[in-house]
């Protein structure tokens, strides 16, 4: 007999509503599950229990789904990337600091373990994690005790600049295949992994670094495997124009007459489709494409924040139909923080209260995730559902008074307030601490590596410049006499 844990009298439940398909609020309820498997969320538990969790003070939910990240990367730059962007390049900082600020092999070991940290002390149980293949890679998914799915990132060409404001490109079509032969077989590895908590998703790196053919068949091999498939897509205004250059389409556009939108699909970040306000294209079709074709967005504002862009906006998309879900693609990997902004970026781009709601965005940031990668059994506490629980704190100073405690959780505590998480029923977090990795010694590794990336830079920037003249300091150093006011 598997053991059979109850969460007794927990003071608020969001339970599944499965007949109108959305959480709701049980004030007052019991959960139990047995081994990996929610085996009960309801008022009261009369089953046989082995271990009971006094959940009086507790906010019982599901575990967060990121559904979009770079574990191996975006930790390197913590510091150095909240201000840095080109405005020469539509304010986007992506193509010059991917080229200039590489984290090496080993450092990226030590960002993975940074980024599952993160997401567990903030309550997330799933994750997409957009990488490049390391060796080690399918041990440390394991190791976390997150629900893993393995993204393998390939391409058929590397961005590159000559100059501050024309985006380049590598091609090596040879690159692409092989990437994608690999991508598959670690999908293959991470699936018959005996955890049962990683699998994989086919994931050509960008629209514009892919050639048709190789988008085509990853479809296609994503199709066969019955595999989800993430692309990134309309992320950038360069991107759009690239697009529209080449082939006179947005990327969308693109990405629907060459046949791999889906409901398989999940596009990284879809913000810049035709009737953007940045973009201000002729069509205004890339919507209703995404809605016909059942694709699903993942959609990380934070990053796009800083640079001053917004997906325009949450709650239309969502109102005309599409899935969307929440991802970070940036650090922290603090999915309850993406939702706030969400919610507040959706409200100041159509200048309306109503247009989105937390419990929309926690609808997302769970259900959407979920559905995004053809899974049923997460994002959801309801029997026969996987058993990914976060326990949250109601006692917590910023969580109090906790009338509406979503509201409290997304508007105000976060993270401080996520308590205990559990992964396929296995305790991985608790009372602000990780059981499954060294985060000191993690954390210890990336500082490491992001000196040796910051090092590194001047011998990858087109310009040669150091990492102090791409990305500043915040302050000048007392003394520097350097760009006085
Ligand atoms: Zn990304």
């Amino acid at each position: 007999m598997t053991a059979t844990t109850c969460i007794r009298n927990a003071a608020c439940v969001i339970a599944w509503d499965a007949a109108n398909h959305r959480h709701a609020y049980l004030m007052g309820g019991d959960v139990a599950f047995a081994g990996d498997t929610l085996t009960y969320v309801g008022p009261r538990y009369d089953g046989v229990t082995d271990t009971t969790i006094d959940g009086s003070d507790l906010m019982v939910m599901p575990g967060l789904i990121d559904l979009h990240s770079h574990p191996s990367t975006e930790p390197f730059y913590r510091g150095v990337r909240e201000e840095h962007g080109v405005p020469a390049m539509y304010m986007s900082g992506l193509y010059e600091r991917s080229v200039a600020f590489q984290p090496d092999a080993t450092a990226r070991k030590a960002g993975k373990q940074v980024a599952f940290c993160e997401m567990l002390l903030s309550g997330v149980t799933s994750v997409a994690d957009l990488s490049s293949i390391d060796e080690g890679w399918i041990d440390l998914a394991a190791q976390s005790g997150l629900r893993v799915f393995l993204a393998p990132s390939y391409a058929s060409a590397r961005w590159h600049l000559d100059n501050g404001w024309a985006l380049k490109y590598r091609w090596d079509e040879a690159a692409g295949r092989r990437g994608l032969d690999a991508a598959l077989a670690l999908i293959e590895q991470a699936t018959a992994h005996p955890s049962g908590r990683l699998s994989g998703i086919v994931s050509p790196a960008q629209i514009d670094t892919c050639t048709e053919d190789l988008l085509r068949d990853s479809f296609a091999a994503a199709e066969a495997r019955d595999v989800p498939l993430t692309v990134h897509c309309a992320q950038s205004v360069n991107e759009f124009q690239i697009m529209i250059d080449r082939h006179g389409k947005s990327p969308i556009q693109f990405a629907r007459d060459l046949g791999i939108l889906s409901p398989r699909t999940v596009l990284g970040h879809a913000m810049f489709i035709d009737e953007h306000s940045w973009v201000r294209w002729h069509t205004h079709t890339d919507l209703a494409a995404l809605v016909e074709t059942g694709t699903n967005v993942a959609h990380c504002p934070s990053p796009f924040a800083r640079y001053g862009h917004t997906l325009e906006d949450f709650g239309r998309y969502r109102r005309a139909g599409v899935n969307l879900g929440i991802g970070t693609d940036v650090a922290p990997h603090n999915v309850i923080e993406e939702m706030r902004l969400a919610a507040i970026l959706a409200r100041v781009s159509a200048r309306d209260i109503t247009t989105t709601s937390v419990g929309a965005l926690f609808h997302a940031a769970t259900v959407g995730g979920a559905d995004a990668l053809g899974r049923s059994d997460l994002g959801r506490l309801a029997e026969g559902a996987k058993a990914d629980i976060v326990l949250v704190d109601l006692g917590n100073t910023w969580m109090r008074p906790a009338r509406d405690p979503l509201r409290s959780l997304v508007f105000t505590a976060a993270d401080r307030a996520v308590h205990t998480v559990f992964v396929h029923g296995t305790k991985v977090m608790e009372d602000g601490r990780v059981l499954t990795m060294d985060h000191e010694a993690a954390l210890a590794g990336v500082a490491e590596g992001q000196q040796r990336m910051l090092r590194d830079a001047p011998s990858r920037d087109w310009a040669g410049r150091s990492a102090e003249e791409i990305s500043p300091l915040s302050l000048p150093l007392l003394g520097d006499r350097r760009n006085q006011a």
